[in-house]
């Protein structure tokens, strides 16, 4: 589903992103825990065409973002890759003055050309799914912050991706709203959505990862399976981290 090769990000002097290889399956669940400042937020947006790639190569449904390729060729592959992507940020990043429906159809109708009727069909179903089908009339400031994340969701959901990408999804969140959201990426994950999910909330790792992916200072220094990953980690910098949290 998504195959990283030799990946390397530079901000001007700064390597962010140091040689890293990855790989997502088709259902898998990969978390990805490291510090701040380790590259995961850059990890996730160099996937989704974000930020360019300063070398190395990036394949997202069988579409290839080649770093050696010409701006114009990785613009076209990042436009088509897109399609195939969602992504939820840590600010749920609505539209103040559309409604929680007209939120999630936006893209039906804009880049999938849509009619209305279709769309508001396919948007109510998913708003049912992320239980807010009765908050489908009202402006997003009117719901609590647990609730406009699970709208995100829902809105990152109707484009159908291959794939979602969260970044820290519920650390924006009052306390008392996380397990909200949470619940609901646990459910998509039930339903064998593929996902790359930057979260610090370790218990929900565990819970929902395949697999766990450490990053420190922009390379990937261990992964495996959150059993193996939680009670034995193989290097130091984990063993800190996890000493942390
Ligand atoms: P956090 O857990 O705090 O969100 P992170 O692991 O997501 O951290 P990144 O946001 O990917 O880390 O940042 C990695 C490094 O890249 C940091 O040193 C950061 O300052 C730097 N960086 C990120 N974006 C830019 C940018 N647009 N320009 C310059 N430097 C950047
Ligand atoms: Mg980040």
């Amino acid at each position: 589903m998504i195959n990283i090769n030799n990946l390397s990000k530079s901000f001007s002097t700064l390597e962010v992103l140091k040689d890293i290889n990855l790989q997502v399956n088709s259902g898998e669940v990969v978390v990805i825990l490291g510090p701040s400042g380790s590259g995961k937020s850059t990890l996730l947006r160099c996937i989704n065409g974000l930020e360019e790639l300063t070398s190395g190569t990036i394949e997202v449904s069988n579409i290839v973002v080649d770093a050696k390729k010409s701006h114009k060729e990785r613009n076209k592959q990042i436009k088509k890759v897109r399609l195939h992507t969602g992504m939820v940020f840590q600010q749920f990043n609505l539209y103040p003055h559309k409604t929680v429906l007209e939120n999630v159809i936006e893209a039906l109708l804009i880049v999938k050309k849509w009619s209305k009727n279709d769309a508001e069909i396919k948007g109510e179903t998913l708003l049912k799914r992320v239980g807010l089908i009765d908050k489908k009339d009202v402006y997003p400031s009117r719901l609590s912050g647990g609730q406009q994340q699970r709208v995100a969701i829902a809105r990152a959901l109707a484009m159908e991706p291959d794939i979602l990408l969260f970044d820290e999804p519920t650390s924006a969140l009052d306390p008392e709203l996380v397990d909200e959201v949470l619940a609901v990426i646990k459910e998509l994950a039930q339903d064998g959505m593929t996902m790359a999910i930057v979260t610090h909330e370790m218990t929900f790792a565990q819970e929902v990862a395949d697999r766990i992916v450490f990053m420190s200072d922009g390379v990937i220094v261990e992964e495996g399976p959150p059993e193996e990953f939680f009670s034995q980690p193989q290097t130091d910098r984990a063993k800190k981290f996890l000493k942390k949290m």
